[in-house]
């Protein structure tokens, strides 16, 4: 039977924090992760906070995929028709190793995910964790996927499953979320050129701006609005309490369209320029840049339209009928068109470890 010394469930930042730092430690990991790849099934606004992930990979800036490094942070104060601001902007944030990112979460835990395996991890996708196994005397001992019912064994599983936890919920280590406690939020990203972005939010180079938005825009629930400045996208989004959906029935994208129409979006000046969402630019389009970041653009633009974004507790989303049309649940991965739905993983066969080794070692290349 084969053993793992520990089992990582998910790979989102804390599965992919948690099985990197133990296979480099030189542990034998598994990671299992249920979508398609690494950031398949992730959404964030987003920003990177670099001092946390500088202590796990000191030199991720070398790598990593990020869009802009933030110089400047604004506050909006908005009614219907008007909005008073405040920003702090600073030369100083254009430092050599600046501590604010905007990234693509499709992008940056693929590459994150990359490191895993490369610490010599055993990374496995398309696979769903679906209770953790116990011995007699109710210790954890393992983990049961959706393949089949036999136990992959480990000496520690760490759940690394999202804010929900549905494993920590069955296993009965973690209470039901409440949705007082948890936020539904969306987002669109709007792909505009390079230039547009830095004329609109005056800025250079690899130079960023994150804009936070309070006000009339929540129509009276708890939250706010956000826009940040990626490469050749702008993700824009807005959030709430789940209990403030529930009670208003309110859908978060009357919010955001609410947000988008806003004046404050009417260009010069203006992040959107009010014309509302937009192609991606042709991906045949000669890209400027470092071969490897122009690689990386290209494959972006070919697979990402504008997409719109939704997370949420599970059995706290929102009716179908609310969600934009032509949406599906198999679009939730950020920066994802709509494709093909997955089909189910088959049963584990006979040599868990060995299979698991040998689809982990397939996905590498499929990634590569
Ligand atoms: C709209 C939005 C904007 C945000 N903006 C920011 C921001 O700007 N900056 C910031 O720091 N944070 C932001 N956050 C919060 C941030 O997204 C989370 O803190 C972060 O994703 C948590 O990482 P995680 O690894 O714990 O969980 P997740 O990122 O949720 O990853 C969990 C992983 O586990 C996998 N998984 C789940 N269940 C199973 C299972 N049973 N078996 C196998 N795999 C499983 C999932 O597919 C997923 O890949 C934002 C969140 C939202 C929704």
């Amino acid at each position: 039977m084969e053993k793992f010394d520990a089992i990582v469930v998910g790979a989102g930042p804390s599965g992919n924090s948690a099985a990197y730092t133990m296979a480099k430690a030189g542990l034998k990991v598994l990671q299992v992760e249920r979508g398609e790849y690494s950031g398949s099934k992730n959404v964030q606004g987003a920003i990177l906070y670099a001092t946390s992930l500088e202590k796990i990979i000191p030199d991720f800036r070398e790598d990593a995929p990020l869009e802009r490094h933030i110089v400047e942070q604004r506050l909006w104060m908005l009614d219907d028709k008007s909005h008073c601001g405040t920003h702090y902007r600073s030369d100083k944030f254009n430092e050599e190793r600046p501590n604010r990112y905007t990234i693509v979460r499709a992008q940056f835990d693929k590459w994150f995910n990359s490191k895993v395996r490369e610490a010599g991890a055993l990374v496995v996708c398309e696979t769903t964790v679906t209770e953790l196994a116990r011995d007699a005397d109710g210790k954890v001992v393992g983990i049961k996927t959706d393949r089949d019912d036999e136990v992959v064994h480990a000496d520690v599983v760490v759940l690394a499953d999202g804010v929900n936890s549905l494993v920590g919920q069955r296993s009965g280590i973690r209470p039901e979320i409440k949705p007082e406690h948890a936020a539904l939020a969306v987002k669109e990203m709007h792909f505009l050129p390079r230039e547009v972005i830095d004329q609109r939010f005056n800025i250079k180079g690899e130079e960023g701006v994150v804009i936070e938005a309070l006000g009339t825009v929540t129509m009276g629930l708890m939250g706010t609005a956000f826009l940040y400045t990626n490469g050749e996208s702008v993700s824009v989004g807005i959030g709430c309490l789940v209990s403030d959906f529930r009670d208003s029935g309110t859908s978060p994208y009357v919010m955001l369209d609410k947000f988008k129409k806003h004046p404050l979006h009417r260009p010069p000046a203006g992040g959107l320029g009010g014309e509302g969402i937009r192609r991606p630019p042709d991906p045949r389009r000669r890209i400027q840049g470092h071969p490897q970041a122009a690689r990386r653009r290209l494959a972006d633009r070919r697979r990402f339209g504008p997409v719109r974004e939704l997370d949420a507790p599970r059995g706290l989303q929102p009716r179908h009928g609310d969600r934009p049309h032509g949406r599906r649940d198999g679009d939730r991965a950020e920066g994802r068109g709509q494709g093909p739905q997955r089909s189910q993983p088959g049963p584990l066969p006979q040599g868990a470890g060995r299979q698991l080794r040998h689809e982990g070692s397939q996905k590498v290349q499929e990634l590569a």
